[in-house]
C-alpha cells in the first residue's frame, strides 16, 4: 500500500495559502508529518481523509482516486482528528458498538468479537461500562483509536494526537500507535519531535504549507554528525551570538541558556561538538540550512 500525494496546492477563502505544492510519497508504516501550528498539517489531514477538496493535484492510494472516489476511501480510512466528540453520557463498550454498526459491522456477533478485541488493544477493556465523560484526555484518545480502527483501515490518519496528554498517558498513547502500521499507511501529525523520533521510520518536515525536507530520521540525524555545536551562555550574550553564528536553537536550562549553531567546520568560540538529535534536524530545516528547499523561498 502506497499514499501517493502530487502537487496538492490550497488557498483558503480569506487569502491563507495552507499548502504549496505538497508532493510526498507515504509507504506502509508509521509516517510522521512535523511542523510548527498553522504549518497546514491538518489541512492536509482532512484533505486525505476526504473532508476538504485541495485546489490544485491529485492524491492516490494504491489504485484509489482519493479525491474522485471518496466512499471508497472512506470504507478504508480510520481517521482520529484533532478533536472529536464524544457523547459523555455514554458508555465506552455501547458507543463502540454503535460506531461499528455504522462501520457497516452488523452481524452481532462479530461485532461483539471485534468490539471486545479493540477494547482490549486500546487498554479500556476495564473500563468499557463507564461513561467517556469521566475518561481522562489519553482514555479519550485511545476511544478515538478504537474507533478509528474499526474496519481494519488501510490508510490511519492522526491528527496531533499527543498534544494535551500528560507524560505518562502519552507514553501510553504512543505505545498503541507504535502497534499499528506493519500492513497500513499511518500518519502522524505532529508539532512535537519526540512524537515522530520515537515511532515513525520516515517522515517529512512542513512549514508555511511547503515541505521542507523529507526523510528517514535516524538518517537525517546521522547526516547531521559534526555540525552541531553546543555552548551553555548567559542570555545577555545571545543577540552577539546570533549574529556570528547560524544559532538553530536555544532552549533554558536552570536559568542558563543552552544555545546549538549548525557549522561545518569547528566555530571556536567556546562551542563544543554534541551528538545531534531529531530536534537539531527539525530547526536545521526550519532554518533553512539543510533540506530540499530554503524556506526563504516560500516567504
Ligand atoms: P496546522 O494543522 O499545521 O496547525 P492548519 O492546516 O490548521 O495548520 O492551518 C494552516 C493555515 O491555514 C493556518 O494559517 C490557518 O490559520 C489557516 N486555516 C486553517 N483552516 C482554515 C479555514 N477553514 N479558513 C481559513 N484559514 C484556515
Amino acid at each position: 500500500m502506497t499514499l501517493q500525494i502530487t502537487n496538492i496546492t490550497k488557498r483558503y477563502p480569506n487569502g491563507v495559502q495552507a499548502l504549496r505544492d505538497v508532493t510526498l510519497t507515504i509507504p506502509n508504516g508509521m509516517y510522521g508529518l512535523l511542523g510548527p501550528n498553522g504549518a497546514g498539517k491538518s489541512t492536509l489531514m482532512r484533505t486525505l481523509a476526504t473532508l476538504q477538496e485541495p485546489d490544485m493535484g491529485s492524491i492516490y492510494l494504491d489504485g484509489i482516486d482519493v479525491l474522485n472516489q471518496k466512499e471508497e476511501v472512506r470504507q478504508t480510512l480510520g481517521y482520529l482528528p484533532q478533536e472529536f466528540g464524544i457523547y459523555p453520557k455514554a458508555r465506552a463498550e455501547d458507543l463502540l458498538d454503535y460506531f461499528a454498526v455504522l462501520k457497516g459491522i452488523t452481524n452481532r456477533a462479530s461485532r461483539r468479537e471485534v468490539v471486545e478485541a479493540l477494547l482490549k488493544q486500546t487498554n479500556l477493556w476495564d473500563v468499557r461500562r463507564q461513561k467517556l465523560g469521566g475518561f481522562s484526555g489519553g482514555m479519550k484518545q485511545r476511544f478515538g483509536v478504537a474507533v478509528a480502527l474499526l474496519g481494519n483501515p488501510k490508510l490511519m490518519i492522526v491528527d496531533e494526537p499527543t498534544a494535551g496528554l500528560d507524560p505518562a498517558e502519552r507514553v501510553r498513547f504512543l505505545n498503541l500507535l507504535s502497534e499499528l502500521g506493519e500492513n497500513s499507511v499511518v500518519i502522524l501529525s505532529t508539532h512535537i519531535v519526540e512524537d515522530v523520533s520515537e515511532l515513525c521510520t520516515r517522515m517529512a518536515i512542513i512549514n508555511k504549507g511547503q515541505i521542507l525536507q523529507e526523510a528517514e530520521p535516524l538518517k537525517a540525524v546521522a547526516g547531521l554528525q559534526g555540525r552541531i555545536w553546543r555552548r551553555i551562555v548567559e542570555k545577555r550574550v545571545l543577540p552577539q551570538l546570533e549574529q556570528d553564528h547560524k544559532v538553530i536553537s536555544t532552549k533554558l536550562l536552570s536559568g542558563r541558556t543552552v544555545v546549538h549553531v549548525y557549522s561545518e567546520v569547528d566555530p571556536g568560540n567556546g562551542f563544543e561538538e554534541v551528538a545531534p538529535d531529531l530536534e537539531d534536524v527539525y530547526f536545521t530545516t526550519m532554518a533553512g540550512h539543510i533540506g530540499n528547499i530554503k524556506p526563504e523561498v516560500a516567504l
